[in-house]
């Protein structure tokens, strides 16, 4: 029997779409606080459900993915998690780290990316660091749908 991935092979792709939905719901309480930054958001699951939430707070305050990781606690073990997340992770350190790297530090093993940043300091950057790192990474989950809400937010030049 070929041993397969786990954590990639608990998610049917109708659970893909249904969990990056969710994250695309968490993502509009950004708004407008958020602003300039992109409206972000996504879900930490856990066994088949959601374990924590998290959204783009003001400028200087974490982004979606760590405060998901925050709501979490700080002590969580990563193993056995899977991220939805509406944006690809920053790659770039602003007034805030590289959410790339934090979800690196933070042990997940899997990462569903809604649509890459266009952003010039990102736009596959992020991706890369966490492929790098050995995360299994998926991009273009409900792609469609997350693009028509942010794209209206995603070349800001003064995003932080
Ligand atoms: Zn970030």
């Amino acid at each position: 029997m070929v041993d397969r991935d786990k954590s990639t092979a608990t998610f049917s792709e109708q659970e893909q779409r249904q969990f990056m939905a969710a994250a695309l719901e968490e993502s509009r309480m950004a708004l407008p606080g958020c602003l300039p930054n992109p409206p972000v958001g996504c879900v930490i699951v856990r066994g088949g459900e959601v374990v924590a939430r998290g959204y783009t707070g003001s400028p200087g305050t974490p982004h979606a993915e760590a405060a998901a990781l925050l709501a979490l606690g700080l002590d969580a073990d990563g193993d056995g998690l899977t991220m939805f997340v509406t944006l690809e992770p920053c790659a770039f350190v602003g007034r805030t780290p590289s959410c790339a790297r934090t979800l690196v530090r933070s042990g997940i093993r899997t990462v569903f990316v809604g649509t890459l940043d266009p952003d010039p300091r990102n736009n596959g950057a992020g991706i890369e660091i966490m492929r790098a790192a050995g995360i299994d990474v998926h991009v273009g989950v409900l792609e469609s749908t997350v693009l028509r809400f942010l794209a209206p937010y995603l070349l800001s030049a003064q995003r932080t």
